[in-house]
């Protein structure tokens, strides 16, 4: 079971949708992974949790405490970065009807994400950031990530 941070997941499929490459970042965190292994397959089983996450899990700014000891740095003062990942994923999770610890697969997941398409872009939108810039790399993400695997027959709301 991979333990996951609702809004990474999303900045992933965002990445996934504007078409950037993923390499291993400086402090050493695991976007590179989880992106390779979404881009591998939807079909796998997470735990969406609001607290350190198997991206967090390597990176130099996860301290011992199991707390990111990171700020944002597009925002001043800055803000605690666990702070605003927190308040984050607890929206989130609340406008997807979604409990801390819920367990599903990352296709069920987007699939519950792309109901929220347009919408969600209101709540994920990080700071610095254009809602419509998040809002089209959202779907064009989830565009390519459903219906690559999607079995033939099956309808799924085009995004
Ligand atoms: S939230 Fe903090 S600990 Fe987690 S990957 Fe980002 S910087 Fe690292």
């Amino acid at each position: 079971m991979v333990d996951l941070r609702p809004h990474h997941l999303l900045d992933i499929v965002t990445s996934i949708g504007h078409g950037h490459d993923f390499t291993p970042h400086p402090y050493g965190h695991n976007v590179h992974v989880v992106a390779s292994k979404t881009l591998a397959g939807i079909d796998w089983k997470a735990r969406f949790v609001i607290g350190a996450d198997e991206i967090c899990r390597p990176c130099s700014h996860l301290g011992k405490d199991g707390l990111c000891n990171d700020v944002l740095r597009q925002v001043q003062p800055h803000l605690s970065k666990q702070h605003y990942n927190d308040s984050l994923d607890a929206r989130l999770m609340a406008c997807l009807g979604m409990k801390q610890g819920a367990e599903m697969t990352v296709r069920e997941f987007l699939e519950l994400i792309n109901r929220h398409v347009p919408g969600i872009e209101n709540i994920c939108t990080h700071p610095g950031e254009a809602k419509s810039e998040r809002l089209d790399g959202l779907a064009k993400g989830l565009s390519r990530l459903l219906k690559r695997g999607t079995m033939q027959g099956e309808i799924i709301q085009d995004v």
